[in-house]
């Protein structure tokens, strides 16, 4: 069966509305042909409306980085998920590390956002992945799990398959040091699991995240497990960004 990839680039606190606009002008431009990967820009809030013009008629999707979980209200700050899908977004990441150790959110709120996204109809590209300490002391299957059995807490199984999810060890996010692609299968086999012990029945898409580069995406994509990657860094440069997806497209049409 041919694979499909999901490409998500995660902007974080980066890019004006111009430097939007000229990457995405770049973008367009550089590739050499619409992608059979589905691929999935998550700039920060007030491009976002932008990007959505921009991306007028493309295939490429449009996700949030954050979303509370409240309706509406006194939330000074925040954002809801009514305003995102009122503004064309389709997918919100939830739950980034970044979230978790700068912003205190908690597997609890990562859990609540998560029901929001999928009553809402987005989709969640829920992030989960161990510390460094937590693999130095072998305790990263043990993190992954709680990490999902409190997360999805009361999400129906028939909704566990709407959710994409991203494998990123923090020790690897933005550090230059990619998990080893033994790392990655276990990881993500351990994902699959848990995800299929709560009830899923269909097949669920499991990123990788953390330094993925064009350096080295090929030895990523020799992995069985991983469904697509979440980017950081290198989906900041037009043109790293874009090499990596033709090494993605290469890939899939070599096998098949
Ligand atoms: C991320 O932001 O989720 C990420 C994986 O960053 P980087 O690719 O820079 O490691």
């Amino acid at each position: 069966m041919k694979k499909e990839y999901i490409i998500v680039a995660n902007w974080k606190m980066n890019k004006t509305i111009d430097e939007s606009e000229i990457f995405v002008n770049n973008f367009n431009n550089l590739l050499l042909e619409i992608p059979t990967s589905k691929v999935i820009f998550c700039p920060p809030f007030l491009t976002l409306f932008y990007m959505n013009e921009l991306l007028k008629d493309s295939p490429y999707g449009l996700g949030a980085q954050n979303l509370h979980w409240e309706e509406s209200g006194a939330y000074t700050g925040e954002i809801s998920a009514a305003m995102l899908t009122s503004s064309g977004i389709s997918h919100v990441i939830i739950g980034h590390s970044e979230r978790r150790q700068l912003f205190g959110e908690t597997d609890k709120t990562v859990n609540m956002k998560v029901q929001k996204a999928l009553s809402s109809g987005l989709t969640p590209i829920m992030c989960i992945g161990e510390t460094l300490e937590d693999r130095k002391n072998n305790k990263t299957l043990t993190v992954l799990e709680y990490q999902l059995n409190n997360g999805l807490e009361n999400v129906a199984a028939g909704d566990l398959g709407k959710i994409i999810f991203a494998y990123e060890p923090i020790w690897a996010i933005g550090t230059g040091e990619r998990a080893e692609p033994e790392q990655i299968d276990e990881a993500h086999r351990t994902i699959r699991n848990v995800v299929e012990s709560i009830g899923v029945e269909e097949n669920i898409s499991i990123l990788y995240g953390g330094s993925v580069k064009s350096i080295n995406i090929n030895e990523l994509l020799n992995i069985n497990e991983v469904n697509g990657f979440l980017i950081g860094g290198a989906s900041l440069d037009v043109e790293e960004f874009v090499s990596i997806i033709h090494q993605t497209e290469k890939h899939i049409k070599k096998d098949n």
